[in-house]
């Protein structure tokens, strides 16, 4: 069950908008990856959970990743209580990922804000001992942040340009939050996060300050360990 990279969304689809082209790259290059969803969307205003369950594993299958958990908090009340840090510290010490990805900090949607802290909170208490659950003590060595609606300053950003079609193609697997997209206004549109044009406008910005087409953005609180900055700067 071990793998090398955990991504956290507060919703299905959370991954697949900010960091679907990151991870295809890394499962390209043959690392473990799993993906867990807090909640199951519950209270979105398009598609129902089990529709968002099946469109979250077809997403999972383009990407080519190899696991799917949900952990069934409360959409819109993902609390940070002792119960909900457990269940994330048993997923984390389950399948043991050196590299987390999680949503930024601090969000326009709370869910994703409380999301973050208590994702991030959990990375760390998984490491103690004493706080006993079902699986065994682990630690992650890294946890990204990615970027959901407010910006930050990347600390590195991933060329995403070859792998964007398929981002693209994981994106389109949330089948349920496109069908009322037709019927939207434009000016709707453009506030829905399941807008393409979007998606592509941010991917393009970012690719641009590297000077590729496509780029995810990244932000790391903690400094990058390394006794070759070369390889680090021009891998
Ligand atoms: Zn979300």
């Amino acid at each position: 069950m071990k793998v090398t990279i955990m991504a956290f969304g507060a919703h299905p689809d959370d991954v697949e908008l900010r960091c679907a082209g990151t991870l295809i790259k890394l499962a390209e290059k043959g690392h473990k990856i799993a993906v867990v969803d807090l909640t199951r969307g519950e209270c979105g205003s398009r598609g129902t959970p089990p529709k968002r369950m099946e469109e979250s594993k077809i997403a999972l299958n383009i990407m080519g990743l190899d696991f799917r958990e949900n952990l069934k908090l409360s959409d819109t009340n993902i609390e940070i209580n002792e119960k909900n840090k457990i269940k994330v510290i048993n997923i984390i010490r389950k399948y043991k990922p050196e590299i987390i990805f999680l949503p930024y900090l601090d969000d326009r949607h709370p869910d994703h804000t409380y999301a973050s802290k208590l994702i991030f909170e959990a990375s760390f208490y998984s490491g103690l001992k004493n706080i006993k659950t079902d699986y065994e003590t682990f630690r992650p060595v890294y946890n990204i942040y990615y970027m959901c609606h407010y910006t930050f300053e990347p600390t590195f950003i991933v060329d995403i340009s070859d792998v964007f079609e398929k981002k693209i193609n994981a994106i389109n697997a949330y089948k349920s939050q496109f069908e009322i997209n037709k019927e939207m206004e434009l000016n709707d549109l453009l506030k829905s996060p399941f807008s393409l044009e979007n998606v592509e406008a941010k991917d393009r910005f970012y690719g641009s300050l590297i000077g590729v087409r496509y780029g995810e953005p990244f932000l790391l609180k903690n400094p990058v360990k390394t006794s070759n900055p070369i390889n680090l700067l021009f891998s």
